[in-house]
């Protein structure tokens, strides 16, 4: 029974792949014996990499969606494909399932020439509402989605929602053709979405009604330790300080600088978030008819926490803890009968603070990247301006520069390569050669490298080294590298339509688009990897 339907979803992924017109038609649902879920769930929670569930797996209730996943559901550990470890390379991955080199979205921030930083969803065209000086669109990305494929096999008649408290994660992991991705924007300071979805430039009514009942400044209250949250260090070394906070409980909104930006730093954005979620799911009747809807998660607390705290931290369990107890409640208040599946896993993981690794490492300063950069161009070209910036562990070059690139990029990779923790700086220009590497560090840092960029060398950290952070200053931690505590993540699989499978191996995360398309019951991205990952009604 299921070899058949294996095999007319192969034919239909064959044709679509061979066809001139890469959109299936409306009523090309592959064959089935059983239906689709009405709604998927993808939960990507930011920063929370293999290492860091396992770590703290046992602190969850036997009872909660996470726990239950795990000891019930499909599970694996997927390591992602490239270098540079980012949110947006992460959630484009999962969905589109190739790497950055194909994708594009292959840092989260890209240096422009002249407004310096500048977000990779920030297309200079699509206005966010409420923040016309910013703007947000899915554009960054080269290649067709999950979501995309959802989508042209509906033909538009599944919901495609992403709510993320980042704008780069409830955009990129849903997709071109995503009716609505929502994120906090901590300028105005409310959750919103951009012209690209909504081209009147208003919000949609759900998403006002919410803000109003949510208001930031009388949801952001101050951060308690949970009583049933265990804490054995609250105040680490390595820990913040951060915008005016340091590192012991409680967080008082007012001790911070910002607090509009401190919000997303702390608990209370996690059951603003999943307050969101359940917003849309009710607004847009998701999960309520026959098409299957899918509705992304980009939970962004845990990464925040994480960047100031570590993923050890008394912060860190404590947001995790209510996560996992949002995603709970949220499983409980669909229908029993909705067919729900969900797929929990992380877009990077991320290094132990240095102060509590066993691995020596610490924290690259982008200043003296960038000065040792200038003064090795300065040695090779002589006097000139030829180093733009440093953005997202790529370092820019100037037109002079970029004009004299491969001399440049010789003398400035080997002088990088010689500062402590960095392992190796590379060239854009060479990605081809090191693709075909024997070496897999070359081969992971050639995958985040897309052709037509303006990005000129990636700096890749050694193992227990990553880039510092300008709001955490001689504390934190980050991710952004090849080693496997950054690469490493878990797919927790549970719910409907889902079998008991463990998997010791570690696959490849590119593998997890192709499984969202076989639970959905629709073709692959052209290009995703195969097979899915096993646990799955692949039969469809
Ligand atoms: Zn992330």
């Amino acid at each position: 029974m299921r070899l058949r339907f294996l095999i007319a979803a192969t034919l239909l992924a064959l044709a679509a792949g061979c066809a001139t017109d890469p959109e299936p038609a409306a009523d090309t649902q592959p064959a089935t014996d059983e239906p689709p879920p009405r709604l998927v769930v993808l939960v990507v929670l930011d920063q929370v990499g293999d290492w860091v569930l396992d770590e703290h797996l046992a602190l969850l209730p036997p009872a909660s969606l996470m726990r239950r996943a795990w000891q019930e559901g499909a599970r694996h550990t997927v390591a992602l494909p490239y270098a540079n470890t980012a949110t947006a390379a992460g959630h484009a991955t999962l969905v589109t399932g190739v790497a950055p080199a194909e994708h594009g979205a292959f840092a989260n921030a890209v240096h422009d020439a002249a407004r310096g930083h500048l977000p990779i969803v920030d297309d200079g065209a699509h206005p966010v509402i409420g923040n016309p000086d910013s703007h947000v669109s899915p554009l960054a990305l080269r290649v067709p989605t999950v979501g995309d494929r959802l989508h042209a096999a509906t033909g538009g008649k599944a919901v495609i929602a992403g709510v993320s408290m980042k704008a780069r994660a409830a955009v990129l992991a849903t997709g071109r053709s995503a009716d609505i991705a929502v994120f906090y924007d901590d300028d105005i300071p409310a959750l919103t979405t951009s012209a690209w979805y909504r081209p009147d430039g208003r919000l949609p009514d759900w998403l006002a009604a919410f803000n109003a009942e949510w208001p930031v400044e009388r949801t952001f209250t101050t951060w308690q330790r949970r009583a049933d949250s265990p804490c054995v260090v609250d105040d680490a070394p390595g820990e913040g300080p951060f915008l005016g906070w340091n590192n012991v409980f409680p967080y008082d909104p007012a001790d911070s600088h910002k607090p509009d930006k401190t919000f997303g730093y702390s608990a209370a954005s996690t059951p603003y978030l999943f307050a969101a979620g359940r917003s849309v799911i009710e607004a847009e009747a998701m999960g309520r008819d026959e098409v299957p809807d899918l509705l992304v998660l980009g939970v962004s607390g845990t990464d925040r926490i994480g960047h100031v705290w570590g993923a050890t931290s008394c912060e860190y369990v404590d947001n995790l803890l209510r996560t996992d107890r949002e995603l709970t409640a949220l499983a409980r208040s669909l229908p029993a009968d909705a067919r729900v599946t969900w797929v929990i896993t992380a877009d990077h993981g991320v290094a132990r603070l240095p102060e509590r690794n066993a691995v020596p490492g610490g924290r690259l300063s982008g200043a003296q990247i960038l000065e040792t950069a200038r003064s090795a161009a300065r040695a090779a070209l002589g006097e000139g301006d030829w180093i733009a910036g440093y953005q997202s562990s790529s370092l820019y070059f100037t037109a002079a520069g970029d004009a004299r690139g491969a001399e440049l990029g010789a003398a400035v990779a080997a002088a990088l390569t010689d500062l402590p923790g960095i392992e190796r700086a590379y060239g854009f220009r060479d990605r081809a050669t090191l693709a075909g590497s024997e070496s897999s560090v070359d081969r992971l840092a050639a995958a985040s490298m897309p052709a037509d960029v303006d990005a000129d060398l990636l700096v890749v950290p050694a193992a227990g080294w990553f880039n510092e952070l300008s709001d955490v200053p001689g504390g934190g931690t980050n991710h952004g590298t090849p080693w496997d505590y950054d690469r490493r993540v878990p797919v927790l699989m549970w719910g409907y339509g889902v079998e008991r499978v463990v998997t010791e191996d570690v696959a490849d995360a590119r593998r997890v688009a192709a499984t969202l398309a076989a639970i959905l019951g629709v073709p692959a991205p052209e290009d995703a990897m195969q097979p899915p990952l096993a646990g799955v009604e692949t039969a469809r």
